[in-house]
Formats: C-alpha cells, sequence, structure tokens
C-alpha cells in the first residue's frame, strides 16, 4: 500500500529522521514505539503530507512516487493528504461543533460528499463505536474516551487507505485507555491499514503485525511484536523496553 524509502528531516539543526523505510502492506498494522522525541510524530506527519521531509521517497499503490529531494506541488501534497487520515493525541474536534458536526466536516466540506449520504455514513459509524445517542452533543460534553472514539470516527469518515494513530491513548485517563483501544483493534481485526505510534506495549503486541522501534531518528529495529517484545536483538531496544515494561 505504500512505500517510503530514505524519508530524512531536519529542523534547523536537529535531524529528526535520519533515512527512514516503511513498508506497508494493505491490511497490516504497524506499531511505530520509542523514546519520546525519537521521530516517530514526524514519520506519521511525513506519511499524512503534514511534513514535507527534506529527502527521500514516498508512494503509494497506484500513485506516483513522491521524491522530496525535489520540490513538491501543493498539489502533490494535498493528493497525499487524500490517503491517509490521522488520529491525533488530543482529538482536535470543534468545540462549537456537535459530534455530527464534526464527522460530516471532511466529508461534505473537504470531499464534497452529498449531505444526506454523509449523515447516513456518519451515523453507521458512531453506532459501531457506540455513540449514535451522542450525535448532537457537544464535544466538552463527551468523556475523554467518548471524544477519542469520535476522532477516530472522524478519521474513518474519510475513508481513507491508511489510519494513522499518534499515541491514541497517551492523553487518557486509565480508566478510559480499554475502550479506545479496543475500537482500535476491532478496525484492525476488520482489515483496516494503519501505523500506530503507542506506548501501549501490550496492545503493539495483541494487534501490530510488525513493529519497528525508532531513537535518535532512525529505526533501530524491526520485527514481529513477540520477537521483538521477547528477544529484542540490540541493546537499545532492550533498554527501552526495561524502561518501560
Ligand atoms: P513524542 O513521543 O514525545 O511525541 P516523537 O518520537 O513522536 O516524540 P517527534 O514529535 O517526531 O518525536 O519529534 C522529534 C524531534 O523533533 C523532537 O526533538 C521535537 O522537539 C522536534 N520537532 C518536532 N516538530 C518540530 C518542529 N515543527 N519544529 C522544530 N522541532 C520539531
Amino acid at each position: 500500500l505504500l512505500s517510503a524509502r530514505g524519508l530524512r528531516k531536519s529542523f534547523g539543526d536537529l535531524e529528526v529522521l535520519r533515512a527512514i523505510d516503511l513498508e506497508v502492506r494493505r491490511g497490516q498494522v504497524i506499531c511505530l514505539i520509542g523514546p519520546s522525541g525519537s521521530g516517530k510524530t514526524t514519520v506519521l506527519r511525513s506519511l499524512n503530507g503534514l511534513e514535507t521531509p527534506d529527502g527521500g521517497t514516498l508512494s503509494f499503490a497506484g500513485g506516483p512516487s513522491l521524491d522530496f529531494s525535489r520540490p513538491v506541488s501543493r498539489r502533490q501534497r494535498s493528493a497525499l493528504r487524500d490517503r491517509s487520515a490521522m488520529v491525533f493525541q488530543h482529538h482536535n474536534l470543534f468545540p462549537h461543533r456537535t459530534v455530527i458536526q464534526n464527522v460530516l466536516e471532511g466529508p461534505v466540506q473537504v470531499q464534497k460528499t452529498p449531505r444526506a449520504r454523509a449523515v447516513e455514513q456518519a451515523e453507521t459509524l458512531l453506532e459501531r463505536v457506540g455513540l449514535l445517542d451522542k450525535r448532537d452533543v457537544y464535544p466538552f460534553q463527551l468523556s475523554g474516551g467518548q471524544q477519542q472514539r469520535v476522532g477516530i470516527v472522524r478519521a474513518l469518515a474519510l475513508r481513507p487507505s491508511l489510519l494513522l494513530f499518534d499515541e491514541p491513548t497517551s492523553a487518557l485517563d486509565p480508566e478510559l485507555v480499554g475502550e479506545v483501544l479496543t475500537v482500535i483493534k476491532e478496525l484492525a481485526d476488520e482489515g483496516w491499514t494503519m501505523v500506530v505510534v503507542t506506548h501501549e506495549l501490550s496492545f503493539a503486541r495483541a494487534v501490530a503485525d510488525e513493529v519497528l522501534f525508532m531513537d535518535g531518528g532512525v529505526v533501530v529495529e524491526r520485527a514481529a511484536p513477540a520477537e521483538m517484545f521477547s528477544r529484542p536483538r540490540h541493546a537499545r531496544t532492550r533498554q527501552f523496553l526495561e524502561r518501560i515494561l
């Protein structure tokens, strides 16, 4: 579905990504783990066109290969954005819009889906995550876990080929983490392709097809979760896992 090669990005003197390679096959779940500042969020933002790498290439199946060593046009960036949808650490819902209005924003305003059809799809998705009865309330009237589930529905409503999750549970109270991870796991079981930045190792173990450990802007190690968590090959991976387990 997606192939990235040698992605590089610096902010001033700080090299945040140094030659990141990433292959994502359709239906695969990839989890990115690693210490704070290792570049995980920047990888997601690069895949989604929110950040433009300084070098490397990126291509989605059926699309052209973008070469970041040359200038990338706005049209190319927006084509990239259409392929994936991102769920942020903080749900980023519009506070003055109701749940359904938040979900409809992308399909109706951006994708020009006919309103009636978009409403029908939005309601189906809200029902799936158990929030249809909240369709007309405002985000502040929801718990953090419910807000994040609406954030997920908003991403799904765009019907992307790839879902990107940036630490979707790290801003939640511990008792709300489970309900959000359950929704993400169900989506994975249904065959959605996703890249998930997470510190929830038990989730990664249960759901990921492949785990990438990043440190200092490089992928230090990539392996199936059972392998990564029980037999990490690199000392840096071992140190990181020992600290957070
Ligand atoms: P965390 O788990 O804390 O979110 P991360 O692994 O996702 O960390 P990134 O958010 O990708 O890491 O950030 C990598 C580094 O790049 C950090 O040192 C961060 O301060 C820096 N950085 C990220 N975005 C910018 C920016 N727009 N301008 C300057 N520096 C940035």
